[in-house]
């Protein structure tokens, strides 16, 4: 029987010093506690950020000057990255546990054929009894299209490899009902199984510390997670034996989001959270309707504009006219194209019938609570 995978992502703010220098105390508990999972039977896969952190501090750039220009943060990552995982060589070591380094970009998640090698990758990885240690490749990517974000690797990760939990660490206990550092009746969210309005407004208004996600990234991630049928954990880092609290099923640590009872197929789940939009098509309340409740096609006669250029083909964002996202899906025309057809009504009147706008099994709809 293969192991449970258990995909565990730490960030910046949990791993670095007030002068972002990686914390080798913060190292050690993490690996101590990952390693835990090893000697209970499961694949741990650890999603890390602190590089461009830890580069910055090498290089001599001080914690309140951080340099915004993208070619020094990218740089700094390559020193940083080094650094980072050498630190988790050397810790892992002390349990007799080897690494390996992956860095993702995300052309490794919108190729089809790209994403399937790296599946193998770290299966292999895996049944060699190494511990993938990932980041985003954010030395060379280009800092317009890189994730920048790695709760969202971490969910993409998570379902690629077929992992049963996900483990977000962070520097708060979890998801709380307000900003606990404002709001003194704020609690703990102790389980979501869907997650709605409520818990994003929650999200949006928690500070996030010197990490770049914030609890909204966490959430988003979550969401993913539960869409692709994987459970998700939110819980301090900081907190003694967090992981194996976390690993475990039946101990309640944090915020539990769980998955979703009816999960998506591995192509909706590549429409809908690989594929970057290349554009948004706004539409009307009656082509709303009929997305959301009466699971039809988009119809050029329901759109009512059009922005971003794309391709047909390329992923778009379907918008409502109040600015809501509703789905996403693979448009079946191009920007220009689609522009000229907006708001016509195909094979009416001696009208030519014309294709769907999105196809309904190209679409995702992301606007059901949960
Ligand atoms: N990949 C970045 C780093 O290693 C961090 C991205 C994030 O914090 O989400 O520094």
């Amino acid at each position: 029987m293969s192991p449970d995978i258990i995909v565990v992502k730490i960030g910046t703010s949990s791993l670095t010093g007030d002068n972002g220098a990686l914390s080798m105390e913060a190292i050690d508990k993490l690996v101590d506690e990952v390693a835990g999972l090893i000697e209970l039977g499961m694949a741990p896969v650890i999603v890390s950020s602190g590089a461009i952190g830890a580069g910055l501090e090498e290089l001599g750039f001080s914690h309140s000057k951080r340099p915004a220009d993208a070619l020094t943060l990218q740089a700094a990552s390559a020193v940083g990255q080094a650094d980072l995982v050498g630190t988790y060589k050397r810790s892992f070591a002390r349990h007799q546990v080897v690494v390996g380094q992956v860095l993702i970009s995300p052309y490794d998640f919108w190729n089809r054929q790209q994403y399937l090698h790296a599946k193998g990758t770290f299966a292999r990885l895996i049944e060699l009894g190494v511990v993938p240690v990932v980041n985003e490749n954010d030395a060379l990517a280009d800092d317009a299209i890189r994730f920048g974000d790695n709760d969202r690797i971490a969910a993409l990760v998570a379902q690629l490899i077929g992992a049963t939990r996900l483990v977000l660490l962070t520097d708060t206990a979890g998801l709380f009902t307000g900003d606990p550092n404002l709001d003194p009746d704020a609690s703990l969210i102790e389980e979501i199984t869907e997650i709605d309005h409520r818990h994003r407004a929650a999200a949006g208004s928690a500070s996030s510390g010197r990490g770049s996600g914030g609890m909204a990234a966490k959430l988003r991630a979550a969401a993913m997670a539960s869409w692709s049928g994987i459970d998700t954990v939110i819980a301090d880092a900081s907190h003694p034996g967090v992981v194996t609290k976390a690993a475990d099923a039946t101990v309640a640590v944090g915020t539990l989001i769980r998955a979703r009872a009816a999960h998506l197929s591995a192509r909706r789940l590549w429409i809908a959270f690989a594929l970057p939009a290349a554009g948004d098509v706004t539409v009307d309340d009656g082509a709303r309707t009929a997305l959301e409740h009466d699971g039809r096609s988009l119809l050029a006669a329901g759109v009512t504009a059009v922005s971003g250029e794309f391709a047909s083909g390329d992923s778009v964002n379907v918008v409502a006219e109040d600015g809501e996202l509703i789905a996403k899906g693979l448009s079946g025309f191009s920007a220009v194209e689609l522009r000229g057809l907006a708001g016509k009504r195909s094979g009416i009147d001696g009208a030519p019938k014309l294709r769907e706008v999105i196809h309904r099994d190209d679409m995702v709809l992301l606007n059901e609570e949960g």
